[in-house]
């Protein structure tokens, strides 16, 4: 005996295999020919001790000759003398064929035996007739073809070529032989009895040895006692022979009890083990084969006899053989499930589907014996068969799925159901984000689920294969695996048997399964080991690519989602230095400005020096000229004074006194006017208004600051009415939620403040951005008006300084409203409501 897997290299011949196949047909054909064309036809048939079986015609069809052997034999009768040859001498000689010279319509002498009485009669030869030929035509090549189609198949189409493989082939080239050379044997032509015998003894080892290979895969001997096996086959080989001169050692029942029975011993004992294993799968499997092809027969053969149904008829016989296929073709797909490939799951189909039909209607056929047997009447009969057949017809969709089941878990072991565990899967895996929750639902969840045990991702991108994860697999994550992936990826979505490939990185691999989004390959899943026997059927398989699409869109929605992550932490560092810029250029404005006052302290007061005349007269041009001066000084130092104040704010400690804003406003309104009137040119005429409530109520401030924010409000105005036009300042008490407060709190009592203006307008999509240091909304305007755009900075820092909010009302064109809300001093909102 011989492991599986050694004799993979050696193989025999394509025209040796031809060859083979072909002597095999060719010899059971020659078995076939002298069934159909050497026996004779005495139109009844008969076993080996020449007991009565059964006639071949019916009366009606060939009255003539019933009418004459009328009185002659009946079913049961023990022939003891064939036209002058003794049983004793047909036994003896093994080559005398009963009936052999007699044609169609003569007459043979015959002895017969009944109820212990002798009888000699003249036996009418009935001679081939149409039908008989049919008969035994079609009963000889369903006996041995199916065997002879199963080793043909194996031979020629499945690989590896092992030990097991040789046996299968053997097992049923050397059965379909026995059967080809079995059917004619009563009638003794071309030395079919001895070869029958002779052929009985090729089976023992054999069998004995394919299904002991299936215990035992592994050979017991060492390679140096396999002249044991050897010696075996010697023996049986020798017994043959000696069959063949018809020198017999044991009865034929005996050598088949020995090959029969011991094989099918052999399979409950593998096939009722416990452990799981591929062989117990297949073992199981064979099992089956066996029970299904030679169940009906028996049952059909049994149950009449128990029953004393008439004969058993044409139909039983015709129904047993056409559930032999079911043996040789359950061998083959047990065996080498796990090499069919795609054609594995069409096997396992067409088998339990045609399993299932035989099964069906042997146990049809019983129940209806069964239950029709009380029946008396014709029009009863007729009822029952009509309602049985239905409610069979119906039993059967509804056992079809029940026993499809029951092969499949013979066949793989597994009884997960694939919607289920889709169902399950379906919504995770997509919502797996990162790397390592989609490494951990596969390796954690989907793998085990499936009793996948070695599994590895590769992500593909640009060309190059990046490994995703690795679970009980050793793959290098540094390796561009692409290469070596190529041959794996050539055969992916079919299972890979297991072949003699060392050193090769993806030998593990069993299955691979393309990982595709929008048709592009994004990616390839490797699944190996697998309980119970590394095998993946084609419905896994199917229910493999589906979990595969859903890692396609997981692994797409990770990597956008990891992109996105990318760009937001570009983006955070891009605003960042931004922000990192600002706080220089603050500084550095802020440095300058610092280092300009002094300066320009002294550019002021030498200006004002020389225009007041304590250092000398001037001329009227010089004091143009130097008013320009001053002017542009005074202006400088309010810029300066601007940004040191901006900065001041973060530092200074806040004065807080109540002050009252319809007075500051007053005081603010009057010296805008004045400064309008003096400094605007002719033209630019403006009229200031003020509106002030009743009871407005103090507010806690510094009245110096408020002042800033009520003067840079209203020169705003001022510089952005280039036409002139109403300038309005409102002040009254109003309730106000302000942030910080509590959402359901009543509204505190506060001071409104606003300054409205009829002048250019600011823009809806800039009202929140004027209030940013330096901001301009129009670059131009900085021409235009003058200012660096800090005055507003400026004033929401007040504001905010002292509880308050301040916003803008503005469109382009329409005039501008700037909007400061107080809250009033805590010692106003005492019983004081707004009017
Ligand atoms: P500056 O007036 O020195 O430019 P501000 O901070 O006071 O700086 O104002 C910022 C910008 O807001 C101004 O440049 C102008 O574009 C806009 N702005 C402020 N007040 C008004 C207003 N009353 N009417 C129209 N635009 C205004």
């Amino acid at each position: 005996m011989s492991a599986p897997g050694d004799g993979a290299g050696q193989r025999p011949a394509g025209w040796l295999m031809t060859l083979t196949a072909a002597g095999a047909l060719a010899f059971c054909l020659a078995y076939l020919f002298a069934y159909v064309f050497l026996a004779p036809y005495p139109g009844f048939d008969y076993d080996s001790q020449w007991h009565v079986l059964g006639f071949d015609v019916k009366c009606w069809d060939h009255p003539d000759w019933c009418a004459a052997n009328q009185d002659s034999l009946r079913v049961g009768d023990r022939l003891l003398e064939i036209g002058g040859l003794t049983h004793q001498a047909y036994e003896r000689s093994r080559t005398e064929t009963p009936f052999a010279g007699y044609a169609a319509g003569e007459r043979v002498p015959i002895v017969f035996a009944r109820d212990g009485v002798v009888v000699r009669a003249d036996w009418l030869m009935l001679g081939p007739t149409g039908a008989a030929l049919l008969t035994r035509m079609g009963g000889g090549l369903a006996l041995f073809l199916p065997f002879w189609l199963a080793g043909t198949t194996v031979l020629l189409f499945l690989r590896p070529r092992n030990a097991r493989w040789y046996l299968l082939i053997a097992f049923n080239y050397i059965t379909a032989a026995w059967a080809a050379v079995g059917v004619p044997s009563t009638s003794q032509v071309l030395a079919s009895a001895s070869g029958l015998r002779a052929l009985s003894w090729l089976l023992v080892p054999v069998y004995l040895h394919l299904h002991l290979h299936l215990l035992l895969p592994t050979s017991l001997l060492p390679p140096s006692r396999r002249y044991v096996s050897v010696l075996a086959y010697t023996l049986a080989a020798l017994l043959a022979v000696l069959a063949l001169l018809n020198i017999h050692i044991v009865p034929a029942t005996v050598t088949l009890l020995i090959a029969i029975g011991g094989s099918l011993g052999l399979l409950l004992l593998r096939g009722l083990g416990r452990d799981a294993s591929n062989i117990r799968q297949a073992a199981r499997l064979m099992l089956l084969g066996v029970s299904l092809a030679l169940g009906p027969g028996l049952v059909l053969w049994v149950i009449p006899q128990l029953l004393r149904f008439p004969a058993a008829g044409q139909m039983f016989v015709t129904l047993s053989t056409l559930a032999i296929p079911l043996l040789p073709f359950f061998y083959v797909y047990a065996l080498y499930k796990q090499h069919l490939g795609g054609l594995e799951f069409r096997a396992n189909r067409v088998l339990s589907l045609y399993g299932f039909l035989v099964l069906f209607v042997t146990v049809f056929i019983v129940v209806f014996m069964i239950g029709a047997g009380p029946i008396q009447t014709s029009s009863g009969m007729l009822a029952f068969a009509l309602v049985f057949s239905t409610a069979a017809v119906i039993a059967a969709l509804f056992l079809r799925p029940l026993f499809q089941r029951f092969v499949d878990r013979l066949a793989y072991g597994t009884s997960h159901n694939p919607n289920d565990i889709l169902r399950a899967f379906a919504n995770e895996i997509p919502r797996a984000l990162s790397r390592p929750d989609l490494t951990r639902l596969l390796t954690h969840a989907v793998s085990p689920s499936l009793l996948i045990r070695q599994s590895a991702l590769y992500v593909i991108r640009d060309g190059a294969a990046e490994l995703f994860y690795a679970d009980g697999a050793a793959l290098d994550p540094d390796d561009d695996a692409m290469p070596q992936l190529q041959e794996v990826l050539h055969g992916a979505g079919r299972y890979r048997p297991p072949l003699v490939t060392d050193g090769e990185p993806f030998a593990w691999v069993r299955l691979a399964m393309r990982i595709e989004v929008r048709k592009k390959l994004v990616g390839l899943w490797l699944l190996g080991q697998r309980d119970p026997d590394d095998y993946y059927p084609q419905p896994d398989v199917e229910l493999l690519a589906a979990l595969a699409n859903q890692i396609g869109v997981a692994l797409e929605t990770a990597r956008l989602f990891e992109n996105l992550q990318r760009r937001m932490a570009e983006l955070e560092a891009a605003y960042r230095s931004l922000q990192k810029l600002d706080e220089l250029k603050d500084e550095f404005v802020q440095t300058i400005s610092h280092e300009l006052r002094t300066p320009l302290t002294y550019v002021r007061g030498y200006t004002e020096a020389l225009l007041d005349g304590t250092l000398g007269e001037i001329t009227a041009e010089q004091r143009e000229a130097l008013e320009t001066m001053h002017d542009r000084a005074l202006g400088l130092i309010r810029l300066v004074n601007d940004v040191i104040s901006i900065q001041q704010q973060a530092l200074e400690k806040l004065e807080r006194e109540e002050v009252y804003l319809p007075a500051l406003a007053r005081s603010c309104v009057l010296a805008a006017e004045l400064v309008a009137g003096s400094s605007q040119p002719v033209g630019r005429h403006f009229s200031f208004a003020l509106a002030v409530s009743e009871n407005v109520p103090p507010i806690m401030g510094d009245r110096r600051r408020l002042a800033q924010v009520l003067d840079n409000l209203l020169e705003n105005a001022v510089k952005f009415s280039p036409q002139g036009g109403a300038i309005t300042v409102r002040v009254h008490p109003r309730r106000y939620l302000f942030d910080g407060q509590e959402p359901d709190a009543q509204p505190q009592l506060a001071v409104e403040l606003s300054v409205s203006d009829q002048g250019i307008g600011i823009p809806a999509d800039q009202l929140s951005r004027i209030w940013g240091r330096f901001y301009q909304v129009d670059g131009s305007s900085t021409r235009r008006f003058g200012g660096m755009g800090l005055g507003l900075a400026i004033v929401q820092g007040i504001v905010r300084a002292y509880g308050g909010v301040i916003w803008a009302e503005s469109s382009e064109g329409a005039g501008a409203t700037f909007r400061a809300v107080f809250p009033a001093s805590p010692a106003a909102d005492l019983g004081r409501e707004p009017v």
